[in-house]
């Protein structure tokens, strides 16, 4: 990779070129002096006086959110209120003042700094990224203590590229949006908050890029492409020419995309394929709507369980589903179980670490041995399936005694319920995952047992072309259109269908325009997709005729290799629908 080219993670996508906010300034010297005995109680009355001022800075950012954006994104900041309330880190620092008696802000960024690192150790991504919601707010309070003005994005005159280590929502909160047209941060993940924010403020966004803080200052010109997770920085004419035009084609192109939002997924002949999003947090709710998508074909749930030290109760689950439930209706939401293992862990459930974690305990596996957890998701998924329109998926499933038990499981909690009188929609479907090559050879057997398949490419592909997911090293050999990967999705559409049950799709295969010709004349009945792939997607299924894309896999079929089927594909596109299928400049 060139030397001003930096790889990160693209969360949210797009491209766009613009002038760099370093958003700096964050970490400020804090004194360190010795105090006498009397002035014991005025450092600690400094203290309560600069967490109360903090609280409330903080509670008028929360509402601000809420009128802003919504209750949900507010709700980011109730973690920092609980930071506020903290009785260790309160009465550690006030017991360490009176006997140290050192200053107040000294011994305070000492025992935030302690706690930060303890959460930073955890193994848990969600709980080390917590580490950012303890420092955030104990700047704020370190700033009040100090009497320091905060720089921040909301006075922002020009619109610019905001760079960061992080970005916490309570920069966020405050930032003037008009003028942000781009997050790139230092760490970060899916599921950080830079994330979520630039997926629902529908901004590129690219994180995990290591060093881009040390390696920018304001006012440098850089190019965000979110879409592959690339920052380029100070970019020759040429780059920055051929990024520029790439991105007024992409404002074009979405613009005439937006027409398209509202329409049916159908082609000319009149063929029905129903669309539907990705969810992992509740967040993404408006902009799953406003994409016009037909209900949510794939609901991570596990997200939920990551987001926390303890296991979520009962309730917690219920309210959640209920809430997802009633803001899609009439349209359905399909939960999948939980799906720890993996890439996901719950670090105080799943220890030791394995040596093939993909190949290991997790999902359906994990839930059979652990049906006291399992039974608290399904009672909940079930009472709150009288909401709205709830249908219940298992990830994993690699032969049909999971299927089995994993239904029997459910049949207890069905009967219990009915035993109590709790109400629950008894014709809800259920089905499974089909993202194992053993589950894909008897999708046949399986296709007996289930409602539904939803087809999980981005495990799927792995699983059989024996190629980690997660492993940059060998991303190149990770082909959705290989002849293998394409002959087991047939196998499972065709299998299903024979059976009278509907085929979907819940990998990242789905979103990309590129396969839908394929997906089409392969008979799937539904795509999930991320909200912002919807558009395009339909784009290309209202180009396409059922016909022509049936040939088309007749077509790819006689040939070798994924290369000579995506040129095959993308030569037949391109005339179709020529401004879908953009290639992003620089590639991955
Ligand atoms: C998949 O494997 O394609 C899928 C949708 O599940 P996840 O990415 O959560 O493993
Ligand atoms: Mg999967």
């Amino acid at each position: 990779m060139e030397k001003n080219k930096l790889k990160g993670i693209g969360v949210s996508p797009g491209v766009i070129a613009g002038k760099v906010f370093l958003l700096s300034g964050e970490r400020f010297s804090i004194p360190k002096r010795e105090i006498f005995g009397g002035e014991v109680a005025e450092e600690l009355a400094r203290f309560e006086k600069a967490l109360a001022q903090t609280t409330e800075e903080v509670v008028q950012i929360r509402k601000k959110v809420a009128r802003e954006i919504d209750e949900e994104h507010a709700h980011i900041l109730d973690a920092h209120l609980l930071v506020l309330e903290d009785i260790l880190l309160i009465e550690e620092t006030m017991k360490r003042v009176e006997n140290e008696k050192l200053n107040v802000e000294h011994v305070f960024s000492r025992v935030l700094e302690n706690l930060a690192e303890k959460f930073e150790s955890m193994d848990d991504a969600y709980l080390k990224e917590r580490a950012a919601d303890v420092r955030d707010v104990g700047r704020r309070v370190l700033r009040n203590l100090l009497g320091r003005e905060r720089r921040s994005l909301s006075s922002l005159e020009e619109e610019v590229i905001v760079v960061a280590y992080d970005i916490s929502p309570s920069d966020t909160a405050v930032m003037h949006k008009e003028k942000v047209a781009a997050f790139v941060t230092d760490v970060g993940g899916r599921t950080s908050h830079t994330a979520i924010m630039a997926r629902a403020l529908e901004i590129p966004a690219v994180v995990a890029l290591k060093e881009v803080t040390a390696n920018v200052k304001r006012g440098d010109r850089i190019i965000v492409d979110g879409t592959n997770g690339l920052v380029i920085i100070n970019p020759d004419e040429e780059t920055l020419k051929k990024y520029k035009a790439e991105e007024a084609e992409l404002e074009v192109m979405e613009r005439k995309l937006e027409g398209f939002k509202d329409l049916a997924g159908q082609t000319p002949d009149r063929h029905r394929v129903e669309l539907s999003a990705n969810l992992e947090m509740p967040e993404e709710i408006p902009s799953i709507l406003s994409h016009g998508a037909e209900g949510i074909g794939l609901y991570r749930t596990e997200f939920f369980y990551l987001n926390r030290t303890d296991l979520p109760t009962e309730d917690e689950h219920y309210e959640a589903y209920k809430y997802v439930a009633e803001k899609i209706v009439p349209h359905s939401v399909i939960i999948r179980t939980l799906d720890l293992g993996g890439d996901k862990f719950l670090s105080q459930l799943q220890t030791p670490r394995e040596m093939n974690p993909f190949l290991g305990w997790r999902a359906i596996r994990f839930c059979l041995e652990r049906p006291d957890i399992f039974k608290t998701q399904l009672r909940a998924i079930l009472r709150a399936s009288v909401h709205g329109k709830l249908k219940i998926m298992y990830p994993m499933i690699s032969g049909v005694e999971e299927l089995r038990r994993a239904n029997q499981i459910l049949e207890e909690v069905r009967e219990e319920l009915l035993t109590k009188g709790v109400a629950f929609d008894e014709n809800m479907e259920v089905g499974a995952m089909i993202e194992t090559p053993s589950a894909a050879m008897t999708a046949d057997i399986l296709g007996k047992e289930a409602d539904f398949f939803s087809i999980g490419t981005n495990d799927l592909i792995q699983y059989s072309l024996a190629i980690d997911r997660v492993n940059e090293k060998i991303g190149y050999l990770y082909e959705p259109a290989h002849p293998a990967v394409l002959r087991l999705i047939k196998s499972i559409v065709e299998a299903g269908h024979r059976q009278r049950i509907w085929v979907g799709m819940c990998g990242e295969m789905a979103g990309e325009p590129i396969f839908t010709p394929i997906l089409l004349g392969m008979g799937l009945d539904e795509l999930s997709m991320s909200a912002v792939a919807l558009p395009k997607i339909k784009k290309v299924i209202r180009a396409v005729t059922l016909k022509e894309a049936r040939r088309l896999v007749k077509e790819i079929l006689t040939l070798s290799t994924a290369k000579e089927i995506e040129k095959c594909v993308r030569e037949k596109l391109t005339k179709a629908v020529p401004d879908v299928l953009i290639q992003p400049a620089g590639g991955q």
